[in-house]
């Protein structure tokens, strides 16, 4: 599926800058920051347009955030059969982020009347870079 027919696959129509965002997020196994994006998008772009265009592909479902602390915030591609409920690792070294295969998740005993919607389970560590 080229950029343009994945795009509107999501009811996004196409625009220079989405289909640049798109073909950076599928070229890449590690989760990327807003500010990595940037950089690799290099050139002059407009960062109002390309943060917006990082919102409307969250709210569409294309990628999905995951949230570390604060500080650090990447955004990664979704693979439609594997969804976005899986746990993630985050290297305290070098701050990369990737996306682990589905396991279960922990059960939690709520309190009565809790509901839970969503659950975010990163393990922190050294990844093979930084263990050398
Ligand atoms: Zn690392
Ligand atoms: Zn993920």
């Amino acid at each position: 599926m080229n950029p343009s027919e994945y795009l509107s696959s999501y009811g996004v129509s196409r625009t220079a800058i989405r289909e640049k965002l798109l073909s950076i997020l599928s070229r890449e196994d590690q989760a990327l920051s807003s500010k990595e994006i940037e950089e690799k998008l290099g050139e002059d772009i407009d960062r109002v347009t390309l943060y917006r265009s990082i919102r409307l592909f969250e709210d569409k479902n294309i990628i999905h955030k995951i949230v570390i602390d604060d500080q650090t915030i990447k955004y990664k591609l979704i693979n439609p059969k594997k969804g976005s409920t899986h746990p993630h690792f985050h290297c305290v070294e070098c701050d990369k982020v990737l996306c682990l295969p589905e396991t279960p998740l922990p059960q939690c005993n709520l309190p009565e009347g809790f509901s839970a919607k969503t659950q975010n389970t990163i393990v922190e560590g050294t990844c093979q870079k930084c263990n050398h």
